[in-house]
């Protein structure tokens, strides 16, 4: 039996024929898709500016760098995450720490950020989980007054919108993130492959994130500084200069030809995942053991773009483990994922920080009973009724003693 995954890609004839036609230009790294790509992506969002780089760690990183966080700097973000979301303040020597999350939505919680608040707090990472956007108005509110920056982790968002004050709002293209990052993961809501996107309406912010990610060098005569010459009769045309220490964080030709292919489909991928979240909540429903994901703002039902579909099941009750009742949806071809470990609990994290068990009480809890089951634009109705059915059987109780 094949096995359904919790996520997959869709790749169409149109994203091949994108990427032959890549490799028969000549083109392979940075070349026009490149471009090309950011400034369909910035249009798409409504941001002013778009830095495409390998990966969304590299534009966390880069986030930081442009924001100038380093050593004796702290920043903050959700336990709720992949790694990344705090790796990157490490990555700068900041000090990564942690605020509850908000246990409707999975995502940071704002009265948690503020109790949470230290004077060398210079960032803040909100990410927007599986999907559902981190209530960022109210983030931004308390980053701001502090005078700190607002990096929006929207890894799980591309293609998501959310409603503030009877408005729409689309993520990345929104006042209340100061820069925004996108994954193109092949899990996620759109791929490249491996892939990130870095947005901001700030230029500065831009300017360095796109000098840093190709190694701090420039060769736009404008931008020399002279230092490093007898002046400008020694500027041939080899000429370049470092101004920054930088990467190598670029993203080639290629996988932006499959990004600019997937782009035009994206508004068909979140209706499905959206479609796909409903029928598993009407199925899963009126299931006691399980909990159904709920948003923080029922106005986003038709706005949120799912990356994941995950749910809280009491396996207490069930008397089955997680890892008992993954294997049986394994057994019964249906793969499933824990999303995610509290990224303070990590023994990096342990060791380097001394952060333990109590720091994040909701995030801790939800951990104990999350599980995400596939979600995927491909992800076909009888594999979603196998799903359901199977789920809806292993998580009704035995008939206890209560019975007899
Ligand atoms: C996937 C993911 C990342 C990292 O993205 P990569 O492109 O794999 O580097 C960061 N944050 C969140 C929330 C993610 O889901």
């Amino acid at each position: 039996m094949n096995m359904i995954p919790y996520g997959r890609q869709s790749i169409s004839p149109a994203d091949i024929d994108a990427v032959s036609e890549c490799l028969w230009s000549g083109w392979l790294t940075t070349g026009p898709a490149v471009q090309e790509f950011e400034e369909a992506f910035a249009r798409r969002v409504g941001a002013k500016h778009a830095v495409a780089v390998c990966n969304a760690t590299a534009a966390l990183h880069l986030a930081m760098l442009a924001a100038e966080i380093g050593p004796g700097d702290r920043v903050i973000t959700s336990p709720n995450t992949f790694l990344s979301s705090a790796n990157c303040a490490a990555f700068v020597g900041a000090t990564p720490d942690f605020a509850d999350i908000d246990p409707v939505s999975y995502t940071l919680c704002p009265k948690s950020l503020e109790a949470s608040w230290q004077d060398d707090v210079k960032a803040v990472v909100a990410v927007d989980y599986a999907g559902q956007t981190a209530d960022m108005p109210a983030i931004a509110d308390v980053v701001r007054r502090r005078g700190a920056v607002v990096i929006e982790d929207a890894c799980h968002a591309t293609g998501g919108r959310f409603e503030h004050n009877g408005k729409t709002y689309s993520v990345g293209g929104h006042p209340w993130a100061d820069m925004t990052v996108f994954s193109f993961h092949p899990v996620k809501t759109m791929t490249t492959g491996e892939g990130g996107m870095l947005v901001t309406d700030n230029d500065v912010y831009a300017n360095r994130a796109r000098s840093l990610r190709s190694h701090g060098m420039t060769r736009d005569p404008q931008s020399f500084s002279g230092l490093g010459d007898d002046g400008p009769e020694e500027r041939g045309p080899w000429y370049y200069e470092m101004h920054d220490l930088g990467f190598n964080y670029r993203i080639t030709d290629l996988q932006c030809a499959i990004g600019l292919s997937q782009l035009t489909r994206l508004d068909e991928f979140t209706e499905k995942r959206r479609r796909l979240v409903k029928q598993y909540n009407d199925g899963l429903a009126d299931v006691p053991a399980i909990e159904t994901p709920r948003l923080r703002n029922s106005n986003d039902a038709d706005l949120t773009s799912w990356h994941l579909y995950t749910v809280q099941i009491d396996f207490e009750s069930l008397g089955v483990s997680r890892t008992e009742l993954m294997r049986s949806l394994a057994d019964a071809g249906i793969g499933s994922q824990v999303l995610y470990i509290p990224v303070h609990l990590q023994p990096w994290y342990r060791r380097q920080y001394g952060y333990t068990t109590g720091k994040c009480p909701a995030a801790e809890a939800l951990y104990t009973r999350s599980l995400s089951l596939p979600l995927f634009p491909e992800l076909a109705e009888s594999e979603q009724d196998h799903i359901i059915d199977t789920t809806l059987q292993l998580c009704t109780p035995p008939r206890t003693a209560a019975h007899r």
